[in-house]
């Protein structure tokens, strides 16, 4: 019998569909029998494109069949597999709703370049995951379509905003996933749902097609079940794009990860700000056993001071917000989605926005036009991006020093519903680790160093100086050549 396709990595994927152990059809089923299982207890999904993925898996088949009989041509390197995409980043022809009502029935017109990238590399759509609205939030329960679940214990949260995807990886519903991450948002669901998330330097990854939240920090991200799985999506996305100016003119380097599982000369920072009173013991017992373990595999471990990490709640929590309230001023009724009608103009904005917006978009729309406001600015917005080059000098002297920065993903594993969402500030709480390196643009992978008491997933945060990420995935891939954390999948997710 044929062992779960769900199960197999990337490249065992790329082997078995090239070597026609199995077609691209037979794999996309196993995903789709899956989601039929468990997508009822889960919402990972806010739109599943089951039918045209199957036609298109045919497609692929067809053509690998094709190149079977006569390879000159080589295949594109993600032929016939499926993918699963953030409902913030537009995909011709699906809906995009961005986990809000206000989008209700928007079908973008066009690709999102990470997305185009994808779909020319041969992917497979299989749906749009579930979103926190907007990607405002740590937990998808801003979705305005109702929230994911998490797949290790359903009466928790996969964590967010990118919780979909997050959820889609650990549950097997895809093998691979786009995700944004302004604040936290890959690798805070990636470390709550144990799988691998990567936030890349930002200018790297191309924001055309991805629904703005705030420009200065959004990135796209992606998640899988390894390191490499990981390192083979981002150089796929990656690179400069002319449709977006903040990308950078630099090569992606050609990730080659060496299977011999030496650190030797890798210098690893611990910044002590990150060890602080107030993080769940678990959390810190398994990101310190993971600091050991590249202790063993051969890293310097050096520890560290980022002196102006207590900062960058309050400073992200000014910026965030002012950027969104501009971002979002476009949804006015008038151009995108549904309208309530009214007589005049700004009788259909205050009715469209009024009852289209949730809670928690409001809020932030309304702390960034305060903050933005004459009288005000020079005192929130202008204070918080001076605070925010002391963060990011923090980093570049830190780099100075080590190679890497290790350090946990959040102060907590995943938490129940409703445990923050009646107090924002806690829920804003819970992005203390991740917010600074978005406030400094540097890249940052999450991958799964163990569990908690109650079986819940903990992760590791590694962050590298700006376009590191290959020094990122050579630390990462050594860990997970020498444990097996990556490896453990939920295997009894709670039916409906
Ligand atoms: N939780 C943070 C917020 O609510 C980060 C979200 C994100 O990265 N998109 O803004």
């Amino acid at each position: 019998m044929m062992d779960d396709l769900t199960l197999l990595t990337l490249s065992k994927v790329r082997e078995g569909l090239r070597s026609a152990e199995f077609t691209s059809r037979e794999l996309l089923e196993a995903y789709l029998a899956r989601i039929e299982l468990y997508e009822p207890s889960l919402h990972a999904f806010l739109y599943l494109n089951a039918d045209r993925a199957l036609t298109q898996a045919d497609q692929a088949d067809q053509r690998i069949s094709a190149w079977r009989k006569d390879p000159t041509e080589p295949l594109p390197p993600l032929i016939g597999i499926p993918l699963a995409v953030k409902d913030v980043l537009c995909v011709k022809g699906l809906p995009c709703t961005c986990g809000s009502r206000i989008l209700e029935g928007f079908i973008p017109p066009y690709h999102a370049t990470a997305v185009r990238r994808l779909l020319e590399a041969g992917a497979i759509i299989i749906g749009k995951t579930n979103t926190d609205e907007f990607a405002m939030g740590s937990s998808t329960e801003n979705s305005a379509y109702g929230a994911t679940h998490n797949p290790w214990n359903v009466e928790h949260v996969p964590g967010g905003s990118s919780g979909g995807s997050a959820a889609a990886v650990a549950a097997r519903f895809a093998p691979l996933a786009l995700g944004t991450d302004t604040g936290g948002s890959v690798r805070q669901p990636a470390a709550f749902c144990g799988v691998t998330g990567l936030k890349p330097t930002y200018g790297r990854v191309s924001r055309f097609g991805l629904v703005a939240y705030g420009s200065s920090l959004d990135v796209v991200g992606a998640f899988g079940k390894s390191v490499a799985d990981v390192a083979f999506l981002f150089g796929l996305v990656s690179g400069p794009d002319a449709l977006d100016a903040t990308t950078v003119d630099l090569p992606v380097p050609q990730v080659r990860l060496s299977d011999e599982p030496s650190l030797k000369g890798l210098r690893v920072g611990v910044p002590k700000e990150y060890f602080v009173s107030g993080i769940q013991n678990e959390i810190e017992r398994s990101v310190r056993a993971a600091i050991d373990r590249f202790q063993e595999l051969g890293a310097q471990i050096v520890e560290i001071s980022l002196p102006h990490t207590k900062y960058a709640l309050p400073v992200y929590y000014l910026i965030a917000p002012a950027e969104a309230s501009a971002n979002l001023a476009r949804y006015d009724g008038i151009r995108y989605g549904p309208r309530n009608p009214a007589e005049a103009m700004w009788d259909i904005y205050y009715h469209t926005r009024g009852e289209k917006f949730g809670a928690e978009v409001k809020r932030r729309i309304m702390l960034g036009t305060y903050a933005l406001s004459a009288g005000y600015y020079d005192a929130y917005y202008g204070k918080a991006q001076k605070v925010r080059t002391l963060i990011k000098r923090d980093f570049e002297r830190a780099f100075d020093q080590v190679d890497i920065i290790a350090a946990p993903v959040a102060p907590t594993t995943a938490f129940r519903f409703g445990e923050h969402s009646n107090d924002p500030l806690a829920m804003y709480l819970e992005d203390v680790f991740t917010l600074p390196a978005n406030l400094a643009g540097v890249p940052g992978l999450a991958i799964p160093v163990g569990f908690d008491q109650a079986g819940l997933p903990v992760g590791i945060q590694l962050m590298g100086a700006h376009f590191a990420e290959s020094t990122l995935f050579q630390a990462a891939h050594a860990y997970q050549l020498t444990t097996s954390w990556h490896t453990l999948f939920p295997d009894q997710i709670q039916r409906a």
